[in-house]
């Protein structure tokens, strides 16, 4: 199994061999088709098996095949449970996503608002966020999620045990209802399951 035979774009191949990942990990070439698909995804996987990559990856790609949005609004959500975690997954996207024209903005709590709101106003394709923070911006009325195509919940499991479920629920109200989702997770216990059920669309099940 190789990247070049996942369909991802030359832009992509080279950021990777520069990131010296000679070939994708199990959960990478189990997602990523499925994901180039544009369908949902319900994946079980560990932090430290390439998780990050297995949803950024098909998420550049897909990012860079429409056409230009002509509006200033974002076309992909990654809720992150931690901020930690947010930055972890803004500085991969970063890597990936180095040839490609696509932008990127984090938003978590423990700093200012302002600079924030200024990103979002000047535009940006992803934005990768936590939970509370959002709702704090959606509250200002500072993010438009009119244009989301893409979510991704990362370590849903870890967003569930720390309260934030009330949290998700309004976020993923405020979502267009024709997107595709994509949730990670160390497991699918019961209410990460429930979650599915009543957010997803007939998700494609991977676990490794
Ligand atoms: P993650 O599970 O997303 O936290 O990734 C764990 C680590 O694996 C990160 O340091 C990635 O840079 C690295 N990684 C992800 N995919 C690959 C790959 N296909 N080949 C080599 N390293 C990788």
């Amino acid at each position: 199994m190789s990247f070049e035979s996942l369909g991802l774009g030359p832009a992509l191949l080279r950021a990777l061999a520069e990131q010296g990942y000679a070939e994708p990990t199990p959960i990478q070439a189990a997602a990523i088709p499925v994901v180039m698909e544009g369908v949902d995804l319900l994946a079980a996987a560990q932090t430290g098996t390439g998780k990050t990559a297995a949803f950024s990856l098909p998420l550049l790609h897909r990012l860079s095949q429409l056409p230009p949005a002509g509006t200033r609004r974002p076309r992909a959500l990654v809720l992150t449970p931690t901020r930690e975690l947010a930055a972890q997954v803004h500085d991969n996207l970063r890597d990936y996503g180095k040839h490609l024209r696509i932008s990127a903005t984090t938003i978590f709590g423990g700093v200012g608002m302002g600079p924030q709101m200024q990103a979002l106003r000047r535009g940006v394709d992803i934005v990768i966020a936590t939970p509370g923070r959002l709702i704090d911006h959606m509250q200002q009325r500072s993010i438009d999620l009119s244009g989301i195509d893409v979510l991704v919940l990362d370590e849903a499991d870890r967003m569930l045990d720390m309260g934030f479920l009330p949290a998700l629920k309004r976020i993923l109200a405020a979502l267009p209802k024709r997107r595709q989702t994509l949730l990670f997770s160390a497991t699918f216990a019961p209410p990460i399951k429930a979650l599915a059920l009543q957010f997803m669309h007939e998700p494609r099940e991977v676990s490794v």
